[in-house]
């Protein structure tokens, strides 16, 4: 268009350049949450140069096109550092493998692209998808279709297939005949593990993912206890082979032989990390391995999982009490959830926060999780989860404080995420 009109002569071509230059945006904050500093700013611009935030000003640039939000709170936009799309609830089995065996992937990957909207209007602008869950390297294809604007949704730092070795990861029970779809890629041995992270990182994983653990019984002196999955040399493969190429790594890892092997490794963070013992909390603390506490899945799964096995409304219990003690140890906790372990229609993720408060976190610690730490982990600071000069326009607003309640975040009324207004 602008090529076609440039041919008409220089004076149209000029005027139709100065026209389309971009125009300031400057959101009007009643209150602006500024969760690094914990400084509450009030009536102050959030002054948007395109995508990035150009500066924080007590007036509106002249000319910018000012949207009033001077009855919200407004902060940087959340990310959730634990969320599987390409998944809608597995609260059991049945529905797990329902998933993998009688849906398509072009299906699942319609579903996911709901999911990722759901999850934006409720505040998350990035996600940290953590497991495709056997829909092979879909989560590319979903980064890739919100980065070129074929859907809306978050930005996505994903793991494409996540890694277990064999005979750890459903589906299984199945007649030994049938070759049944597995939701994780199985590796084994240092070789095979490392050809596998060069395999997912060449097809555009972000981060690698590994199931550290499986199995959650409770042992007769009471402790809940797990069977572990690598053996300590595949996973040090693993994390050698990602982090020589910039990628970190996640373990999930629920009870303390998981986490010995995985933090013996070195990996990056653990997730969910029911069972924490002290040796872990010591060794996560030292060394900044984050924790990724899920906490609003295992208490989802807690109930219909209790029918057939009891240790589910155990590790809901014994999650609270490991979340105080990391905390209480300076362990660096990162917001997480598991949305798509459950259904991303039924439960808004950003409950998470209200679980942390009511585990003893402030709400100005809580945000931090989903903001400050969140980006840090993602290696992201300075650009997401903060409103600085230069940021991405990632923005959440709310009519409620969340400083006086946490749920307010459950109730956000106005979402832009990379200068553009998505809920308003
Ligand atoms: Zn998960």
């Amino acid at each position: 268009m602008r090529r076609t009109l440039c041919i008409l002569g220089l004076v149209a071509c000029v005027g139709l350049v100065a026209s389309a230059a971009p125009q300031l945006v400057a959101v009007k904050a009643g209150r602006l949450l500024d969760v690094g500093s914990q400084q509450v700013q009030e009536n102050v611009f959030v002054v948007i140069d395109g995508a990035t935030v150009k500066e924080i000003s007590r007036t509106a640039p002249a000319g910018a096109n000012v949207i009033d939000l001077s009855g919200h709170t407004v902060m940087p936009g959340f990310i959730d550092a634990h969320t599987h799309v390409l998944l809608q609830g597995d609260a059991t089995a049945e529905e797990y493998d329902a998933q993998l065996l009688k849906e398509s992937l072009p299906y699942r990957a319609l579903r996911a692209s709901r999911a990722l909207r759901i999850a934006l209007d409720h505040g998350f602008t990035t996600i940290r998808d953590i497991g495709n869950e056997g829909a092979g390297f879909a989560d590319v294809d979903l980064k890739r279709a919100i980065a070129g604007g074929i859907i809306v949704g978050p930005r996505m730092f994903v793991a494409t297939k996540a890694l277990a070795p064999t005979g750890a990861y459903g589906l299984s029970g199945y007649g030994w005949e049938l070759a049944v779809p597995k939701g994780v890629e199985l590796c084994d041995g240092a070789v095979g593990c490392r050809r596998a992270v060069r395999d997912q990182i060449e097809h555009g994983a972000d981060l690698i993912k590994v199931y550290a653990d499986r199995s959650y019984y409770r042992q007769p002196d009471g402790q809940i206890r797990s069977l572990p999955n690598f053996t300590l040399e595949e996973l040090q493969a693993i994390v050698d082979q990602a982090h020589r190429t910039r990628r970190k790594v996640a373990a999930h890892s629920m009870t303390p032989i998981g986490h010995s092997l995985a933090l013996g490794a070195g990996v990056d963070s653990l997730e969910h990390g029911p069972v924490l013992d002290d040796q872990s909390i010591r060794t996560m603390a030292e060394r900044k391995v984050y924790l990724c506490p899920t906490l609003t899945v295992l208490d989802f799964v807690a109930g219909p999982r209790s029918v057939t096995n009891t240790i589910w409304a155990d590790l809901q219990k014994a999650s609270r009490e490991s979340f105080r003690r990391a905390l209480a140890a300076g362990v660096p906790i990162v917001f997480g959830t598991d949305a798509g372990g459950f259904d991303w229609d039924k439960l808004n993720e950003a409950e998470e926060f209200r679980r942390y408060v009511n585990a003893g976190m402030t709400p100005w610690q809580a945000l931090r999780t989903a903001t400050i730490t969140a980006a840090e982990l993602l290696e992201q600071g300075g650009r997401l989860g903060t409103l600085q000069p230069g940021a991405q326009a990632d923005l959440v607003g709310t009519r409620e404080d969340p400083l006086r309640d946490i749920t307010a975040t459950e109730r956000v009324s106005f979402v832009m995420k990379d200068g553009v207004v998505i809920r308003k």
